[in-house]
């Protein structure tokens, strides 16, 4: 697969149609992935913190989250086919999972904003099998938060905490599981819950 490398950052060159299409072909195979959006806040903070370069050198795949890095791409005489941002990629992975009935799990975000992104994904997008949903500040320490994620057996999962902690935690876990999507989405819940 072709990359643009920003700052030791390494974009793959996609568009979001095909990254979809790419995604999708990884749930059929039941393969696992870990996704991150990347913004240039990220970027960034990748240069800064060194342990949190090492999580991003981790991913599957980094996609351009936002104009600023398709610019930069640009700049660099090694052009990006545009933006794939997270909340987009998330919007097309609940089409996706409509239209193929796959299984996502929801983590992140304040109780009640997640409850309500919940009820928005299932009001917009009904044959979606959301199998759980967990809020971003319960206790960490004595809730094993992946043994319950790894029974419901998600084909997607969605991890709201933010930035660097989404990214941390899906890192950290990944290794644990047999299958499925990850993806860091940052504020989606948020803008999905309206
Ligand atoms: N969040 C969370 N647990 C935390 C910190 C943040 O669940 O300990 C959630 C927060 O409620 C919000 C989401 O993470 O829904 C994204 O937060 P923010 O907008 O600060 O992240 P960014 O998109 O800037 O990375």
């Amino acid at each position: 697969m072709k990359h643009v490398h920003i700052m030791g950052v390494p974009f793959l060159y996609t568009d979001l149609r095909a990254f979809i299409e790419l995604l999708d072909k990884q749930i059929q195979q039941q393969e696992k992935a870990f996704v991150i959006t990347a913004n240039p806040e990220i970027v960034m903070k990748a240069q800064e913190d060194s342990s949190f370069m090492d999580i991003i050198q981790k991913a599957t795949y980094i996609t351009a989250d936002g104009i600023g890095i398709v610019k930069a791409a640009q700049l660099l005489n090694t052009p990006l086919p545009g933006r794939v941002t997270g909340y987009d990629t998330m919007v097309e992975l609940l089409k996706l999972s409509n239209d193929k009935q796959y299984k996502i799990f929801l983590l992140g975000a304040q109780p009640e904003t997640l409850e309500k992104a919940k009820v928005n994904i299932e009001r917009d997008y009904p044959h979606v099998h959301i199998t759980g949903t967990q809020d971003g500040y319960f206790d960490w320490e004595k809730n094993d938060i992946s043994d319950r994620i790894m029974a419901l057996e998600p084909d997607l999962i969605f991890v709201a905490l933010g930035v660097p902690r989404q990214e941390k935690w899906i890192s950290e876990n990944l290794h644990r599981f047999n299958k499925g999507v990850f993806i860091g989405v940052g504020g989606s819940f948020d803008v999905i819950a309206g």
